[in-house]
Formats: C-alpha cells, sequence, structure tokens
C-alpha cells in the first residue's frame, strides 16, 4: 500500500511513549500499536492469553518474543492499520526488531523516537502513575480522574498498573538496559534515529517529534 508510515516510539517506562504515540496516531491517522495495552487487555479479559502472561506482566519481565510478534503482526493485517502504525513497547529487543523488519517488508520503520529520560525520574513518574483499564489514557496521582477513580474520557476505572510498584519498576529498569538500549544502535546504523528530551512538557515533546518527522519530509 503506497503512503504506509511506519514508526517507532523507544524509551524507558514512564517516559512518555504512550501519550506521545497516542498523540502521533490522532494527528497522523495512524494506529497505535502498544503490546503492552494489548498484553494488559487480555489479562483483564481472563482469556486463555491472559492467564498466561498475568504472572510475567506483574514481575515486570518480558513475555515470549514469538507471542509479541504474532500480535504485532496480526495487528498489521487489520484494515485500519494500512495507513501504518506507531509502535510502543514493540520491538524490545534485537530479535523483535529484526522481525518487524519481517512484518513491514514493503513499509519498513521510518523513523525512531528515542525518548530519554533520567531513571531517577521513571520512578517518580510511574510510582504516581494512574492508568484508565477502558482507554489506557495514563494520569498522574494527583489529576482528578486518579483521585475519583474514573475516567473523564470515557468512564472507566483508573488505578494504578501492578507492574508500576517499585520492585517491578527496579526490574523493568534492567530488562530495558540489557534488552531494548542495544536497539538505539540498530536504528542508528539504519539511519532513522532521533533522539527527543523527554523530560519536557507533553506539548513541548509532541512538537519536538513532529519537527523531526517534517524536516524529514515524513509527514
Ligand atoms: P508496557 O506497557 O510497554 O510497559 O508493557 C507492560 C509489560 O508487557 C512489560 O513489562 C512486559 O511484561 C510485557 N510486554 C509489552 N511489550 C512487550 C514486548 N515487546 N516484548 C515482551 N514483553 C512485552
Amino acid at each position: 500500500m503506497a503512503g504506509q508510515l511506519n514508526l517507532v516510539v523507544l524509551g524507558k517506562q514512564g517516559a512518555g511513549k504512550g501519550t506521545q504515540s497516542r498523540r502521533l496516531c490522532d494527528r497522523y491517522g495512524l494506529v497505535h500499536i502498544s503490546t503492552g495495552d494489548m498484553l494488559r487487555a487480555a489479562v483483564q479479559n481472563g482469556s486463555a492469553l491472559g492467564d498466561e502472561v498475568r504472572a510475567v506482566l506483574d514481575g515486570g519481565q518480558l513475555v515470549s518474543d514469538d507471542l509479541v510478534n504474532r500480535l504485532v503482526a496480526e495487528r498489521y493485517t487489520m484494515p485500519d492499520a494500512q495507513a501504518g502504525g506507531v509502535l510502543d513497547g514493540f520491538p524490545r529487543n534485537l530479535a523483535q526488531a529484526e522481525a518487524l523488519e519481517g512484518i513491514l517488508v514493503e513499509h519498513p520503520v521510518a523513523l525512531c523516537v528515542s525518548l530519554e529520560i533520567d531513571s531517577h525520574l521513571v520512578i517518580e513518574r510511574l510510582s504516581a502513575r494512574r492508568v484508565c483499564q477502558e482507554c489506557a489514557t495514563t494520569y498522574a496521582a494527583s489529576d482528578p480522574s486518579a483521585i475519583s477513580g474514573t475516567c473523564e474520557k470515557c468512564g472507566g476505572d483508573v488505578v494504578q498498573r501492578s507492574d508500576d510498584q517499585p520492585e517491578a519498576i527496579a526490574r523493568r529498569l534492567e530488562v530495558f538496559e540489557r534488552d531494548t538500549a542495544p536497539l538505539l544502535d540498530f536504528y542508528e546504523r539504519r539511519s532513522i534515529l532521533v533522539h527527543v528530551d523527554g523530560d519536557q512538557a507533553p506539548d513541548d515533546v509532541t512538537r519536538a517529534i513532529t519537527d523531526r518527522l517534517e524536516e524529514r519530509a515524513l509527514v
């Protein structure tokens, strides 16, 4: 399909990947492909897949490459994904990045945005993060929707993620450094990596990303 745009947003947990990915999708008519959201939805629905991955998610470990590769490949067969997608939380390691190249043979990833923040800020942000179980909108603990426990967008329940607890956060940061950080080199070698400071107001982060997309004439 002509004109399919695929973007990868990389970054530590709490760097703002979800927020920025959703904004890019709204702006450019792309689908948000968040493997974390897909897996959490499976756990919440009580599907067989959810039962299989619940403990892995709660412990902050990664689920198998085979499983997430399949989820992403299936997502790309759906009609709404034909204009392209913003990949958030996938790929998480080199094997997944290679699998993604196999999935996107005709329209490879056009840009990988690395959202950068210090680890101390990750702990601060994640400890205060609350998430709508229905639409996955994130809130700070001090936001009205987090205090009331009801999402202002969809009326869903706003809760703290079970893996946003201190031990799981530490584990996820280790996994990021070990498995995901090497992807920066992978995309740098393909000349499609851009670094964006994630420690700015969300609107400024969005502007920095959209500027990069425009500079490269991708939008
Ligand atoms: P996230 O919402 O991206 O932080 O993902 C939440 C959890 O889902 C992770 O801690 C992993 O257990 C699992 N997960 C999400 N994406 C992947 C992936 N690409 N590979 C393996 N596990 C993943």
